[in-house]
């Protein structure tokens, strides 16, 4: 960041000046920017129509409808703006208030408040903020800490108010069928559904359908989930609550179904498990040195990074196994990995392993390779400061912690529990049959 965007800030066109700028100052820098800036706002004159509130918390803060930012005359009387930001990492709660204009007393005691277990000076990067103004000036800020609940502050009053409460949804159980011309995603765009329906449903049948590979065109599928609406809007797809997929003239179905005393999960027309188990670990013997986290300081370079992968400590030469049947598409060195393989297991799940001492024999490009198979031998080459292996999950191709993906075992719907299951597939297959949902419940199609 130069000393160009560092004397923009000041003016309006900062958000221009920040927006698709790919990378962030480092957030030393930052807070000293913000300290340039709280000073420049202290002394400075504002102009006379630019609202204080808004103008100021534009250094933090990605526009997500730039249209709502920008500046208006004032009014004598003005209806509320709603404006939305995007938390980003080294943003706070004290910074947003301030920028805000509110006094640093009332920041405090905001700060220092829970409501309903939630800490209101605690921000997640990602997450949205709103501030609505009126007049120019900031009336209430809310954050939503989860999907299920809404902070309000308002500063109407002499001093902040602050509330928490439920998020209004409502939910819509719905059929939805489709053809497949070339892939899913366009057979769930084609028909006006978001991509996220495509993603959920490949996830269901990972283990039966390879998504990207096995697809043939007139591939069929037919889908009852839930639609979540919000204020009229939808927001999101719930559960899927079962579905049948025709791939090259195999059917498959699943069904999500809670046995009496199990967690819920999607079972085939006979109750069977339809989701296959990871080894829990690619090493027999280990001891976990760093866990996946988003937030790590990296013990070479001293720099605060995600890590995301598990690190696993255990004497050079340790056999490595695949976690899961797959085929190798990544066999190789580099000063950073060191050797590295990575196994596609499915069409949603893939593995790495870095910083091996050996490739084990007959690895290579497109080679498949089983479950617990003896892919290698650990070691210390990549950048690293001892001997470990530094193993990676991805699920959709987005890095994931592998302890969340390795719940129990599936097993079998349980014996004392089939008759509700096969009451259960017998309603939902005339759902899905006939494309009509039971009185009361909406369809489409
Ligand atoms: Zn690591």
């Amino acid at each position: 960041m130069g000393i160009m965007d560092r004397g923009r800030i000041r003016t309006s066109t900062i958000r221009n000046a920040q927006q698709g700028r790919p990378g962030r100052p480092p957030v030393r820098l930052r807070y000293l920017l913000l300290l340039l800036i709280s000073v420049g706002l202290f002394y400075a004159t504002r102009p006379p129509d630019e609202p204080p509130g808004i103008q100021g918390s534009s250094q933090s803060s990605t526009v997500i409808q730039p249209g709502l930012q920008t500046v208006v005359p004032k009014p004598m009387v003005s209806d509320p703006v709603v404006s939305e930001f995007r938390i980003k990492r080294g943003d706070t709660f004290y910074g947003i208030l301030k920028d805000l204009g509110i006094d640093d007393d009332s920041i405090m005691a905001l700060a220092s408040k829970r409501l309903d277990g939630v800490s209101l000076s605690r921000l997640v990067a990602g997450k949205t903020y709103r501030v609505i103004s009126r007049n120019d000036e900031a009336v209430e800020y809310q954050y939503e800490p989860d999907e299920t609940r809404i902070i309000r502050v308002t500063f109407d009053e002499d001093y902040p108010a602050v509330s928490i409460e439920a998020i209004p949804y409502t939910t819509k159980l719905v059929t939805i069928s489709g053809t497949i011309e070339d892939s899913l995603f366009r057979a769930v765009s084609d028909i006006g559904e978001e991509p996220m329906l495509a993603m959920d449903l490949s996830e269901v049948f990972a283990w039966q359908i390879d998504f990207f590979r096995d697809l043939r065109k007139g591939d069929s599928f037919r889908v009852l989930v839930e639609k979540i609406y919000r204020d009229g809007e939808f927001v999101r797809y719930g559960r899927i609550l079962s579905t049948q997929f025709i791939n090259s003239g195999n059917r498959y179905m699943a069904f999500l179904f809670q046995p009496k005393n199990g967690r819920s999960d999607y079972f085939d027309e006979e109750g069977g498990s339809l989701r296959k188990q990871f080894l829990k670990t690619p090493l027999k013997f280990r001891r976990i040195s760093s866990g996946f986290s988003r937030r790590r300081r990296h013990p070479v370079t001293g720099k605060v990074v995600p890590h995301m992968g598990v690190d696993y400590v255990a004497p050079i030469g340790t056999p490595i196994r695949a976690i899961g049947d797959g085929k190798i598409v990544m066999k190789k060195k580099d000063s950073v990995n060191g050797r590295i393989i990575k196994i596609r297991h499915n069409s949603t799940y893939s593995s790495a392993y870095a910083h091996m001492n050996s490739f084990a024999s007959g690895m290579a490009n497109g080679v498949r390779v089983k479950q617990g198979q003896i892919i290698g031998y650990l070691g210390r080459s990549g950048r690293v400061t001892g001997p470990h292996l530094h193993f990676t999950m991805y699920r959709n191709n987005r890095y994931v912690d592998p302890r969340a993906v390795n719940v129990p075992r599936a097993s079998s719907v349980p014996k004392r529990d089939m008759e509700a299951y096969l009451k259960l597939i017998d309603d939902r297959m005339a759902v899905l049959a006939n494309g009509e949902l039971e009185a009361g419940l909406r369809t489409k199609d």
